[in-house]
C-alpha cells in the first residue's frame, strides 16, 4: 500500500491493522488533549515522552498539527502530500464521519412520505436561519424511539431535561408492538425511518432487553442504531459486548458520554484505542480543558456549569417524531434555540398516546395529516417568522438572524427587485393570504398573479413562514 493512500475506516475497505492502529491512537492523544487536566502542557513540554507515558507510539508532529491551533496555522498552506502521514490520514478519517453526516442529512433521512418530506425540508431552513452553520451538524432525524420513560442517571447538565427513570419497555411483554411499530414506520417513511435511535431523553443501557429491541431494528432495517450511552462503566462487559456485536454487523460511529476524569480513566483502562476508534468521547464534566455544555436544558437553570453565554442551543436533531415505547406516546418536535418558552431547544408540535399497534397507525398518520402541509394552501393566512428579520436591498429584499445567517432574494428580469419589495410589505402586514398579496399587487402595480405565487412559494421552502399549526389563535 502507498502511504499516501488514505483508506476508510468506519466502512474499512482493508483490515489494515497498522492503519487502524495509527488513526486510533492520534484519536487517543486528542481526546487526552481535549480531557485530561494538564496534558496539554506536559505535551508540549515533552511531546514524545508524554506519549509514551499514555503508551501512544504516534508521531509527535502529528498530534501537534492536528491539536495545537499555533502549530495548525503554521503547517496550514502546507501542501497535504508533504505533512506527516498521520495527519492525513487521520483527516481522512474524519472527512469520512462528515461525509458520512452530510449523506444522513441530504439523502438517508429524507422521508419518503411527500408531505413530512415537504416539512421537514421547511424545518431544515429554518433552522439555517435560526442556528447559522451549527445547523451542519444537525441530521433532522425524522423518527426516533425510546425505550424508557425517563433516564436513571440525571446529569445536571441534561440539555433534554430528561426525568427520573420511572418505567422500561420489557422486550418479552412487547417485542410484538414494537416490530408492528418499525414496520409501519418503514412503511410510512420509508428507510428513513431507521436512521434514528433507540434512545432520545433516555440512556439506551436503562433498559434490560436494550440489545434485543436493536436485534429486530437490524432485522426490519439492516441499520444497528448508534449508542450513545452515558454509563459505559457501570457494567464494561456489557459495553464491550455490544459494541462487539455491532460492529461486526454494522459499522458506524457510536459515543460514549465522559462524565467524570475517573471514568475517563476507566474507560481506558477497560478499552484500547483500536476498540474505541469508531467510538467517540464526548466530555461531559467541568475539569475537561475542552468541555462545553450546549446551552440548553438543565444546563440554563444550573449556574456552577458555566454554560455559553448568548443565544440559547440546542441537543435536539429530530426533525420529526419520538415514539415512546414505555408510556406509548408519540411527540412531534423539531430544533430550535433554548429559551424560556422552550428550555430543552425543542419546539414541541404535539404528542398524542396510543393503546396499541392499530391505534399508533392511526395517531401516527393522523398526526402527519394535521402538522405537515406539502405546501401551504392559497387561503392560508401567512405570518413572517418574528425570529427572522426582513430588510430591502437595492437588489431586491433580504432575511438575517443577528450575524448568524443571511439569505439574499434578488430580483431579476419579470421578477423585479421591486416586485420582492412589494410582496415583503405586503407579508410585513401579517395574516394576509397568498390570494390576498396577488389580487393586491395585481390591482396596485399590474404585477403578475404567476410571479408573485412563485416569490411567496421560494419564502415558503426558505421555512420564512410560521407553520399553519403555529397561527392557530393569531
Ligand atoms: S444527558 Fe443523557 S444520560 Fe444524562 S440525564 Fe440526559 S438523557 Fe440521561
Amino acid at each position: 500500500m502507498s502511504e499516501f493512500e488514505i483508506k476508510t475506516i468506519v466502512n474499512p475497505q482493508t483490515a489494515d491493522r497498522e492503519y487502524i492502529r495509527e488513526v486510533a491512537e492520534t484519536k487517543r492523544a486528542l481526546e487526552l488533549w481535549t480531557m485530561e487536566p494538564g496534558f496539554r502542557e506536559r505535551f508540549l513540554a515533552a511531546p514524545e515522552e508524554t506519549l509514551a507515558a499514555h503508551d501512544l507510539s504516534v508521531d509527535a508532529l502529528a498530534v501537534k498539527i492536528l491539536a495545537d491551533h499555533d502549530t495548525a496555522v503554521k503547517y496550514q498552506k502546507t501542501p497535504p502530500a508533504e505533512l506527516p502521514r498521520t495527519v492525513r490520514r487521520y483527516r481522512g478519517f474524519i472527512r469520512e464521519k462528515v461525509t458520512e453526516r452530510e449523506r444522513m442529512i441530504k439523502e438517508f433521512c429524507v422521508p419518503k412520505h411527500p408531505a413530512f418530506r415537504a416539512w421537514r425540508s421547511r424545518q431544515i431552513n429554518r433552522c439555517w436561519a435560526e442556528f447559522g452553520a451549527r445547523n451542519r451538524s444537525l441530521i433532522h432525524v425524522p423518527m426516533t424511539y425510546e425505550l424508557d420513560l425517563g433516564c436513571s442517571v440525571g446529569c445536571p447538565f441534561c440539555g433534554l431535561m430528561a426525568p427520573r427513570l420511572q418505567k422500561v419497555c420489557r422486550y418479552d411483554e412487547d417485542a410484538e408492538l414494537w416490530k408492528g411499530v418499525l414496520d409501519f414506520a418503514k412503511e410510512t417513511l420509508g428507510d428513513a425511518a431507521g436512521q434514528g435511535t433507540c434512545y432520545y431523553a433516555t440512556e439506551p443501557l436503562d433498559n434490560p432487553d436494550y440489545e434485543r429491541f436493536v436485534d429486530d431494528f437490524f432485522e426490519i432495517f439492516g441499520i444497528v442504531p448508534q449508542l450513545t450511552t452515558a454509563i459505559s462503566m457501570r457494567k464494561p462487559e456489557r459495553t464491550r459486548a455490544f459494541l462487539s456485536d455491532a460492529l461486526k454487523k454494522y459499522r458506524r460511529i457510536h459515543r460514549f458520554s465522559v462524565l467524570s476524569l475517573d471514568i475517563l480513566h476507566k474507560i481506558y483502562e477497560t478499552f484500547t484505542p483500536e476498540e474505541l476508534t469508531c467510538v467517540e468521547l464526548l466530555p461531559q464534566f467541568t475539569e475537561a480543558p475542552q468541555n462545553k455544555f450546549a446551552n440548553a436544558g438543565r444546563a440554563r437553570e444550573n449556574d456552577t456549569l458555566h454554560v455559553d453565554e448568548g443565544d440559547g442551543n440546542t441537543i435536539s436533531c429530530v426533525s420529526g417524531f419520538i415514539v415512546n415505547m414505555a408510556e406509548r406516546s408519540v411527540r412531534l418536535i423539531t430544533p430550535c434555540g433554548a429559551s424560556k418558552a422552550h428550555p430543552t431547544g425543542e419546539l414541541r408540535v404535539a404528542k398524542e398516546f396510543f393503546s396499541d399497534l392499530d391505534d399508533f397507525k392511526q395517531v401516527l398518520l393522523s398526526m402527519i395529516d394535521r402538522y405537515m402541509q406539502p405546501e401551504f394552501p392559497k387561503e392560508q393566512p401567512l405570518f413572517l417568522r418574528p425570529s427572522i428579520s426582513f430588510r430591502k436591498t437595492e437588489e431586491g429584499v433580504e432575511c438575517f438572524h443577528s450575524d448568524k445567517f443571511r439569505l439574499e432574494f434578488r430580483g431579476a428580469d419579470a421578477l423585479s427587485p421591486a416586485l420582492y419589495q412589494d410582496i415583503l410589505d405586503k407579508l410585513q402586514a401579517g395574516g394576509k393570504t397568498a390570494c390576498d398579496v396577488a389580487e393586491e399587487l395585481t390591482e396596485e402595480t399590474g404585477a403578475f398573479p404567476a410571479h408573485i405565487f412563485f416569490i411567496l412559494k421560494k419564502f415558503e421552502k426558505a421555512g420564512l413562514f410560521l407553520e399553519p399549526y403555529e397561527c392557530e389563535g393569531r
